[in-house]
């Protein structure tokens, strides 16, 4: 068997006729800046958007194989339908600035 060597693929951005991969990006609405380095992941409740959650154990699942679900320590919301969202750093410091403000 003979190994086929690998051609370099063609860059989107050059088969668009873009000038650069930031002007593809831009016109795409990427943002040049991926999340690169870390990235947090942040679980909300999705009935009073608090993060103060954690998984139990849930009975009515454990028949099935499940037996975890989200519960929310503040409102009492429980299920699987956990809102995640991934945050940079910087998402994450605008998170905890606008959490502190919200925080009577
Ligand atoms: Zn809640």
């Amino acid at each position: 068997m003979a190994k086929k060597k690998e051609k370099m693929k063609t860059p989107d951005w050059i088969i668009e006729g873009y000038d650069s991969p930031a002007e593809y990006n831009k016109a795409k609405g990427i943002k040049s800046e991926k999340k690169v380095g870390k990235t947090f992941n942040i679980r909300e409740c999705p009935k009073c958007h608090s993060d103060d959650v954690g998984l139990v154990l849930s009975n009515s699942d454990a028949e099935q194989g499940g037996g975890k679900e989200w519960e929310c320590r503040k409102c009492k919301w429980k299920g699987k339908d956990i809102d995640e969202k991934e945050l940079t750093e910087k998402e994450l410091m605008e998170y905890m600035d606008k959490k502190g403000e919200g925080v009577a």
